[in-house]
């Protein structure tokens, strides 16, 4: 039997991301998934400069389109204050196909080394070896041991780290959490999620050009990427360009309280695209196909512990202001993939989380500063508009979407003038 350096829970960006930082550096890397690639994930897959930069190896083969051109959309009762048009010198976003891109990442980290496993879930994690007591409590352990059921039964899996990145719905942040209190956690008495974690929700269906009217109702092109504040309340609808499709959505990314969670419905996607793409029914469109998951936010609260480090949506690392969570999640990934390296390296793999967490914390920052200028914007989009109307703090603004956080203390002035 193979032993394993780390054991990875899901091979999404994130833990690709991990898995071949691990595999290049010559570690041992197995990652489980319950499902198998090429997969459907509900995704618009828009892939930022930033999020392209962070990725070892060009994902060129996959990508579908390039967009120099963003068009914002707000309510407003006077029509020439309801879109604003931008195209930028440099790109904004590459358009790809969610099922395309992980599977694409997924050969390239396989070739780098890593080990797959299709997995039907996991039944328990421990964490093995010598206990210590208060403040330290589990920081001494040797390893994880984790029970995986599969096809054929329940197997016992143990390796020095685990990474969990198995997304928004994934186990191992309950578990882990449960590992806070005992030396063991089970899926069959799954913990509850920790505080620090929160909920966000979209939908998305594609639909293929070939089923547009000549004219778009909404008097978009068919071609233009969206961004649209007047649908529901703390989040947006989007059209995101692709090769044979649109991708069409509804998040609601920054919600307020349960029933602004709950606002983004298929009913409403459906309403959404019969106004914007004129398509009248669930099935003539393809919009049959309609699929949503919960993202993962609040991650900027998130404290590594012991030696299960989250990754990703797992980790609650989605933007609230904008709702991408690709960046996080090859950035947290590869964060995570460091600090062990650096813990093995140095002998000190008890140091993991501390290492983990220094890593972590730029990218934390920024989502908290994110999170704060959700609050603020979706409180009142229309006067994030008016800011957005202000060519300087335009460009600040799309250049952060698109590069990342660079200018945090322009932004920080932003933030305040949109307060
Ligand atoms: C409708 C929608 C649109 C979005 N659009 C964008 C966008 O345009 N751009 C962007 O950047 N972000 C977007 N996001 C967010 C983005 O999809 C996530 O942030 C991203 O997928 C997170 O990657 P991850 O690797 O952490 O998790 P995931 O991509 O969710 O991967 C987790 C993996 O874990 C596996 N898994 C789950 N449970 C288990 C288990 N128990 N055991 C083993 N494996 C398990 C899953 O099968 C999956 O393969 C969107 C999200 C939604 C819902």
């Amino acid at each position: 039997m193979t032993s394993y350096d780390v054991l990875i829970a899901g091979a999404g960006p994130a833990g690709c991301a991990a898995a071949y930082d691990l595999a290049r550096a010559g570690k041992r890397v197995l990652l489980l998934d319950k499902r198998t690639f090429p997969r459907h994930k509900a995704c618009a897959c828009g892939l930022t400069r930033k999020t392209l930069k962070a990725l070892r190896y060009s994902v060129e083969p996959i990508v579908e389109r390039v967009c120099h051109e963003i068009v914002l959309q707000q309510a407003a009762s006077n029509a020439s204050q309801r879109a604003l048009r931008v195209r930028t010198r440099n790109p904004i976003c590459a358009m790809a196909v969610r099922e395309r891109f992980d599977d694409f990442c997924l050969q390239q980290t396989l070739a780098a080394g890593a080990d797959l496993r299709k997995i039907e879930g996991i039944v328990s994690i421990r964490e093995t070896g010598s206990l210590r007591e208060a403040a330290y409590l589990h920081a001494g352990t040797n390893g994880v041991e984790i029970d995986i059921a599969t096809a054929a039964g329940i197997e016992t899996l143990s390796a020095p780290f685990m990474i969990g990145a198995d997304g928004s719905n994934g186990q191992t942040r309950r578990l882990a959490e449960g590992l806070r209190t005992s030396g063991e956690a089970t899926a069959a008495a799954l913990p509850a999620d920790p505080q620090w974690y929160a909920r966000a929700f979209a939908l998305e269906a594609t639909v293929p050009y070939a089923a547009l009217p000549a004219t778009l109702p909404g008097g978009d092109s068919p071609h233009d990427l969206v961004f649209d504040f007047a649908p529901l309340p703390g989040g947006y609808g989007w059209l995101f360009p692709k090769g044979d499709h649109i991708n069409i959505g509804v998040g609601a990314f920054a919600p307020a309280d349960e029933a602004q969670l709950k606002s983004a419905t298929r009913t409403l996607l459906a309403e959404y695209a019969q106004a914007k793409l004129g398509v009248a029914t669930l099935t003539d469109s393809g919009l049959a196909k309609i699929t949503g998951q919960y993202l993962g936010m609040g991650g900027f609260a998130y404290v590594p512990r012991g030696r299960v480090l989250l990754a990703g949506d797992a980790a609650g690392l989605v933007d609230s202001l904008t709702g991408e969570g690709i960046h996080s999640a090859i950035v947290s990934g590869q964060a995570a993939a460091t600090a062990i390296l650096a813990s093995m390296d140095t002998g000190r793999r008890a140091n993991v989380a501390e290492e983990y967490a220094k890593r972590l914390r730029p990218l934390q920052e920024t989502l908290a500063f994110s999170h704060r200028a959700a609050q603020a914007f979706y409180k009142q989009p229309a006067r994030g508009f008016r800011v957005m109307r202000i060519p300087l703090l335009r460009s600040l603004v799309l250049k952060t979407y698109s590069d990342g956080l660079q200018s945090a203390k322009l932004l920080g002035v932003l933030a305040k003038i949109v307060a």
